[in-house]
């Protein structure tokens, strides 16, 4: 058994990384360790919002951007919608990258890092024990970014954002250079839309996600597939988030689960980045036995119903993000999907959303 820590990080991953940066900040002396299971940090892309009203994530963490846009566009096959958002932008992050550079903040602390693989958190009355295949360590909190893959599910809405990503080399002749928020097709029993950033002429992210109940990747990668021809492939990236309103954050005296784990993805399109960031910042004076996560009500709530409607009916989900992203005021979309909606974005939010398909999806 080790000496004992302040806190024990489970993963070196984004959630944990942003909340230590922030924290270290006010509690320079914390004795920290990072327990992680694998040495490769995976290439992938991680997108938000930012702009006015919204947390800063170069200022606050020192997150360096991969690319910015100001036009977006969102289609299905009768409506092509492409907005102008400034002054806001959608900016995509290179994940590896960005650990990286938290880390480097993080390590100029008191800080280890270990590979090892955690196996077991037993909580006990004065602190924690942590067992991974090598070794045991003693903390008295942990912060815990593993997925609970026994976790009951309990909401019968509950779907699945899962996505296959491409990045590829365009052949010379195809230019692309929209950024394509989404472009629905239609399937059967999901919501299926592809997803395009163009980085660079040689470099343009083409991703296939579905919403949906039953994840089926071999049917995801062949439609991706289709759509990247015979480009050459630079790497690939894959995913499944949970959607649901349920997945409630419980934290116990000394264990706070943290990103995906600890319910932090927003529930209506699996985004996890800019929430888990001001959580992070909003604890940062907190002890750590005062540490919550708390979703907006609101938010929750418009959230809860159009995960219904999504259960209900793709057709439906689609007609709210077209209505949505042709609303007059698309800055208020914006800062309702970045997670910081003003009341007056909020009443916008239900005014824009087609009343019906809403009203019906919340006596279903
Ligand atoms: C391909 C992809 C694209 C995404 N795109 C977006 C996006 O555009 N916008 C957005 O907001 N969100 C996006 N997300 C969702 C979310 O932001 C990321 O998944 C984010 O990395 C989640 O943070 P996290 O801390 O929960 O998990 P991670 O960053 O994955 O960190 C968890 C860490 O814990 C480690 N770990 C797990 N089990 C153990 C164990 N037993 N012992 C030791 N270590 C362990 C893992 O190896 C990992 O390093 C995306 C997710 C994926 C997979």
């Amino acid at each position: 058994m080790h000496s004992q820590y302040d806190i024990i990080l489970v993963g070196r991953g984004l959630a944990n990384l942003l909340f230590a940066v922030q924290y270290l900040q006010k509690n320079k002396k914390l004795k920290i360790l990072i327990i992680e299971k694998q040495k490769i940090i995976p290439k992938r892309y991680i997108s938000t919002w930012q702009g006015p009203g919204l947390i800063d994530l170069k200022k606050e963490f020192g997150l360096k951007k991969e690319k910015s846009w100001k036009k977006i566009s969102v289609s299905n096959d009768k409506e092509y919608i492409v907005r102008k958002t400034a002054p806001y932008e959608y900016v995509s992050y290179e994940y590896s990258k960005n650990i990286r550079i938290l880390l480097s903040r993080v390590l100029k602390y008191n800080v280890d890092i270990i590979y090892q693989n955690v196996k077991s958190i037993t909580e006990l009355q004065d602190y924690i024990e942590i067992k991974t295949t090598k070794d045991s360590f003693k903390a008295k909190f942990v912060m815990n970014s593993m997925i609970n893959e026994n976790k009951k599910e309990i909401d019968p809405y509950m779907l699945h954002q899962y996505f296959v990503g491409t990045e590829i080399k365009p052949n010379s002749s195809d230019r692309i250079d929209e950024c394509q928020l989404m472009h629905f097709t239609k399937v059967r029993n999901a919501i299926q839309f592809n997803y395009i950033l163009p980085f660079a002429k040689n470099r343009i992210l083409i991703e296939t996600t579905e919403f949906s109940k039953k994840i089926d990747f071999k049917k995801l990668q062949r439609v991706n597939n289709q759509l990247i021809k015979k480009s050459k492939i630079n790497f690939k990236e894959m995913g499944v988030i949970p959607m649901s309103t349920k997945l409630k954050f419980q934290r116990t005296k000394r264990v706070i689960p943290t990103g995906i784990g600890g319910g932090f993805a927003r529930p209506s399109s699996g985004y996890l980045l800019i929430r888990t960031a001001m959580w992070a910042k909003e604890n940062k004076d907190k002890h750590l036995s005062e540490i919550l996560f708390s979703q907006k009500k609101v938010i929750n709530f418009l959230d809860k119903i159009f995960l219904r409607a999504c259960a209900n009916s793709s057709e439906d989900a689609q007609k709210i993000f077209m209505a949505l992203f042709k609303a007059k005021n698309i800055h208020s979309v914006i800062r309702f999907l970045a997670d910081s909606a003003t009341i007056k974005d909020l009443i916008n939010i239900i005014i824009i959303s087609p009343k019906k398909i809403m009203i019906n999806a919340l006596f279903k």
